[in-house]
């Protein structure tokens, strides 16, 4: 499938799909956002990491803040940095691309900004990996590896985008245009631990309650429902935690 320009959906919006469909859908269709501290420094850190433009270091070229689309996927954002890694000698001329100014091939290398401490973060690979399929339609090279670079800890987890991350991604991108074209924002299925990392969760209405309830009293009974051997530990949609 191609889709139109006019179609395209914002990469970033992955990373909601993945961690909470539910909270996709609050950011992307029904626009409500709450800035907690998390997304505060979020916003810094990514507001820094598309300031500079261009840079070199050594056999790298670092480029801020490029746009990227795939009209295949249905997506389109702007990257924190992609960098472009000059192929050694032996490898083959067609892993790099040209760049201008410059000899030699280079291989487009995506890294996403995060806060906080170095963790495995599914969501935020399955975003590189969008990152990475944008890059590989654009530029008509493989793009097998990027990173994802901690703020607070200063360092890179490197991510390798093996066939089943992609499979993962394509996916997510076709729930999300799902998401999009039904427009219906999937009931609350409060989960402990990802709904306390959740900057929405004061904005987050226990719909199922069919009352207004705390958040924090909901999470309270939430909780306790989901004990084992309760059948309200189950996800809605097939959702996966963060
Ligand atoms: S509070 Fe929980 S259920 Fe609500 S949007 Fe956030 S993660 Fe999803």
């Amino acid at each position: 499938m191609v889709y139109d320009e006019d179609d395209l959906l914002p990469l970033s919006a992955l990373q909601h799909l993945m961690f909470c469909r539910r909270r996709a859908a609050l950011v992307h269709l029904e626009h409500v956002w709450d800035e907690n501290v998390a997304t505060v420094e979020g916003h810094h850190l990514h507001d820094s990491a598309h300031d500079a433009g261009t840079e070199s270091r050594g056999d790298v070229r670092i480029a801020r803040g490029l746009m990227l689309r795939s009209l295949r996927h249905g997506l389109s954002g702007k990257t924190d940095v992609v960098e472009f890694h000059l192929l050694a000698a032996g490898e083959p001329e067609a892993s790099g691309v040209v760049l201008p100014g410059v000899s030699g091939r280079w291989r487009p290398y995506p890294v996403e900004y995060k806060r906080g401490r170095k963790r495995r973060e599914h969501s935020y690979e399955v975003q590189l990996c969008a990152q990475a399929l944008c890059l590989e339609e654009m530029l008509g090279v493989a793009v097998p590896e990027g990173a994802l670079y901690y703020g607070k800890s200063g360092r890179r987890q490197v991510v390798n985008l093996d066939e089943q991350l992609r499979r993962t991604t394509e996916m997510a991108a076709v729930r999300l245009h799902e998401l999009f074209r039904d427009r219906v924002t999937p009931r609350a299925d409060h989960h402990r631990n990802k709904c306390r990392q959740c900057s929405l969760v004061g904005l987050c209405l226990p719909e199922r309650t069919g009352k207004s309830l705390s958040v924090e009293a909901y999470l309270v009974r939430a909780s306790r429902d989901s004990g084992p051997g309760h059948s309200g530990d189950r996800r809605v949609n097939g959702e996966d935690d963060r």
